[in-house]
């Protein structure tokens, strides 16, 4: 198998590069690179001046305003967006959401929907999770009563990221308590947030933001036209979209653009008495990364280009490998750029954390967001389907134990 980049594949890196260097604004590049994530606004933003070039909607077919990208294309495109860095398209409409339509969906609901999901013109969020519903996700006990032409839902979702950004929300709902096996009582629901009856209650994260909620649903009227494929078949909606999810969390270019980012930091840094940067132990560590690094992505395009040639479109459960590889190296990396700032990494975090506090910032800008991005980051093995799960997928589908 050659797994060396066609020169047309190389073309195109290099015309996506151009475009986001013209188009990038500076303020939001910046930013980013200092390690604060992209506000609603910048991710608004850029997802509409990608949608302009016809390169928002990346895996959704032609007529639905797709460009028409082999994988490796995508994986490309992904992989330079991450590392310039700009902000990523909002993963709830791009890879959730819009597939789910395009597949499952009525012509109403994909007309009425697809066009403002690529533009970001609605922001999406994913109503799964439960208390006591996660890994275990068929467990799920938020309840949705016909009646006439409506479902009336209640119920509460937790670990809800960005609902308080979202326009809409997709709902996993029970609608037959009594059925044989739980999977067969579940539907699948589009929720207008402005809908009465819910209620969206932040929980600040150990980072000391704002990403997650808790949703409440009290006598919640969804129109019945807002049901996604059969009553009942909710748990096949739910498992496509878990499939596409997990591919787009190992984030390898965003791995990458933290390498690069602490071997700038460390030419700068003194430590010992001389750079960082020629520290032996540093350098060492640096390099494993880099080799961990390439290891994957040699996997990860060897699962993208043989995507086009799997006939039953499943993902492939190598996709379970790099989630947990690259979560893993997202932690990894953030944790080498932390280390950089040293001691100063959390005692500027805390110092920005405390909102009371009017004193300076205490050391520089991105030491303080290091911090903040490491610990944040010790979810990428949670969600998407913790590592643990992961690992039963591959051990039933891989190595068939
Ligand atoms: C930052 C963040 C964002 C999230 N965003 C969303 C969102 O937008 N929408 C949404 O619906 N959900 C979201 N989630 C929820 C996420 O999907 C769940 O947290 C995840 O599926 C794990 O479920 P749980 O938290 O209930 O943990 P549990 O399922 O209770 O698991 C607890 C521990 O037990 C382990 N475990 C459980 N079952 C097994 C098993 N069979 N074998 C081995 N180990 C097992 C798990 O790996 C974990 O370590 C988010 C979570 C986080 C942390």
């Amino acid at each position: 198998m050659d797994l060396r980049f066609t020169p047309e594949e190389t073309a195109f890196r290099e015309e996506v590069r151009a475009f986001i260097r013209n188009n990038l604004p500076k303020e939001t590049r910046e930013r980013l690179r200092m390690g604060h994530p992209p506000t609603k606004a910048e991710t608004v933003q850029w997802q509409r001046a990608l949608n302009a070039r016809g390169w928002a909607a990346i895996s959704w077919p032609k007529e639905w305003g797709g460009p028409g990208w082999s994988p490796v294309q995508r994986m490309i495109f992904l992989e330079e967006n991450l590392a310039a860095p700009a902000p990523e398209l909002l993963g709830f409409n791009i890879t959730m959401i819009g597939p789910v339509l395009i597949q499952f969906g009525t012509e109403e609901q994909k007309k009425r929907f697809l066009p403002r999901a690529a533009n970001l013109d609605d922001w999406w969020c994913q109503g799964f999770s439960e208390p006591g519903a996660g890994s275990d996700l068929a467990s799920l006990k938020t309840a949705a009563r016909r009646e006439g032409d409506h479902y009336i839902v209640n119920g509460q979702k937790i670990w809800t990221s960005t609902a308080h950004n979202a326009d809409w929300c997709f709902l996993l709902v029970r609608t037959n308590p009594a059925a044989a096996k739980r999977q067969e009582g579940i539907s699948f629901l589009l929720v207008d947030m402005k809908t009465p009856g819910i209620t969206v209650r932040p929980i600040i994260s150990i980072d000391g933001s704002h990403h997650l909620n808790e949703v409440f649903f009290d006598d919640v009227k969804v129109p019945v036209e807002m049901r996604v494929h059969e009553e009942n078949r909710g748990w096949d909606v739910a498992k496509f979209l878990l499939g596409n999810e997990r591919v787009g969390i190992a984030r390898l270019g965003k791995s990458r653009e933290r390498i690069d980012f602490a071997k700038s930091l460390a030419r700068e840094t003194r430590s010992g008495g001389r750079p960082l940067s020629e520290d032996p132990a540093f350098r060492q560590r640096v390099a494993q990364l880099e080799v961990d690094l390439k290891g994957l992505e040699m996997m990860q395009l060897r699962v993208v280009s043989a995507y086009d040639k799997r006939r039953d479109g499943k993902p492939d459960p190598l996709s379970s490998a790099i989630k947990v590889r690259g979560s893993e190296l997202l932690q990894a990396t953030s944790e080498l750029v932390m280390d950089v700032g040293g001691p100063q990494s959390m005692t500027a975090w805390a110092r920005e954390a405390d909102t009371a506090s009017n004193e300076p910032a205490l050391g520089p800008e991105w030491a303080a967001q290091a911090a903040g991005a490491y610990l944040m980051l010790r979810a990428a093995s949670i969600y998407g389907g913790s590592n643990e799960i992961q690992k039963n997928i591959l051990s039933k589908a891989v190595l068939r134990l």
